[in-house]
């Protein structure tokens, strides 16, 4: 019985690979239970594979799942949690970013009980650019959408086994672990950590995909868009129909047809901008839906070592 289950997703992080591998072993050798370390490699391209392949050959319990190609973090971790037996799981980032070290902290938390254990990260390590968008995403998604993602938790969390392996089963495409978890009822508590900046490679972030990521998350959680297309539809007919008894009276009592190119133009515009406006939204809602119709599987797995 596996009492641990590591999961790491990673996608070019072959200089981090060694050093992971040395201080997480360390780490979890201490605490003295059954353990598997289950990397899934993203389809990287700069040999991140091939030290893998020397872990697996060395340390059974080090097992591989590869990618034929980039399919994204989410659907990295995921696949690895369908793949775990542990009671419980535990993910963790390639880029050392959070300290294996800090392992034990989260697992003795989870011992009271709780579903999920997020680390927080106590003076978060990353650039000004990754931090404000990381805020700005967390205000929007609560603001207007309604989705509670606890805040400045990281992705290093320890989840009961059978609630990730749940989750990550689920037929949807497009998962989000955290709003996910909060959609089933899941506890959770949080454990202060460590950050640390990255020391080599690059955030795989940039903000086109941080944006894309936004744009899922809302589609998949939440039909406001497509209610406040109805809103506005609703208050723009109110409009236009007190406008239009306005300019009929106008003309039945004084005489005077409006004349004015300037204020049809003004109102055609926005109008058409409004109407392209909602298309697209629904647009949006439309291409997801078609690609969770497709049913195709969420990524194509090349090789697996171990398992
Ligand atoms: N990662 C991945 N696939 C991707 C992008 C990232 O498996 O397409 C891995 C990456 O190698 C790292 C973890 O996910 O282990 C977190 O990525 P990153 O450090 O770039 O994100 P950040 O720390 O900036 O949130
Ligand atoms: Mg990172």
């Amino acid at each position: 019985m596996i009492e641990h289950s590591v999961i790491i997703p990673l996608y070019n992080e072959r200089a981090n690979l060694e050093e992971l591998y040395t201080r997480l072993s360390n780490t979890i050798k201490k605490v003295d239970q059954p353990y598997e370390i289950i990397f899934v490699d993203d389809g990287s391209t700069d040999g991140s594979f091939d030290i893998l392949k020397r872990f697996n050959q060395k340390d059974p319990a080090v097992k591989v799942i590869r990618f034929s190609r980039n399919f994204g973090q989410e659907v990295a971790f995921e696949t690895g949690f369908k793949h775990t037996k542990g009671r419980y799981v535990i993910q963790l980032d390639a880029d050392l970013q959070n300290p294996p070290e800090e392992i034990p902290k989260l697992i003795e938390k989870s011992r009271e009980g709780y579903d999920i254990i997020y680390g927080i990260r106590k003076g978060r390590k990353d650039s000004i650019f990754r931090k404000t968008a990381s805020k700005l995403f967390h205000f929007i998604m609560l603001r207007f959408f309604r989705i509670r993602i606890p805040k400045e938790v990281s992705t290093f969390r320890v989840i009961k086994g059978e609630l990730a392996r749940e989750i990550a089963n689920l037929p949807e495409k497009s998962k989000f672990f955290t709003a996910l978890a909060s959609w089933a009822g899941a506890t959770h508590s949080f454990v202060e950590i460590e950050h640390s900046p990255r020391k080599r490679g690059t955030s795989k972030w940039s903000l086109i995909r941080l944006a894309i990521h936004s744009l899922d998350l809302v589609i998949g959680h939440t039909a406001i868009p497509l209610r406040m297309i109805s809103l506005f539809g609703l208050l723009f007919s109110l409009l236009g129909f007190i406008l239009a008894i306005y300019m009929v009276y106008r003309k039945l009592v004084t005489g005077i047809a409006v004349s004015g190119f300037t204020s049809i133009f003004t109102a055609i515009t926005i109008f058409s901008g409004v109407q392209l406006l909602s298309l697209g939204v629904i647009g949006e809602y439309l291409s997801r839906t078609y690609a969770e119709a497709q049913r195709r599987p969420d990524c194509i797995i090349r090789e697996t070592l171990g398992l």
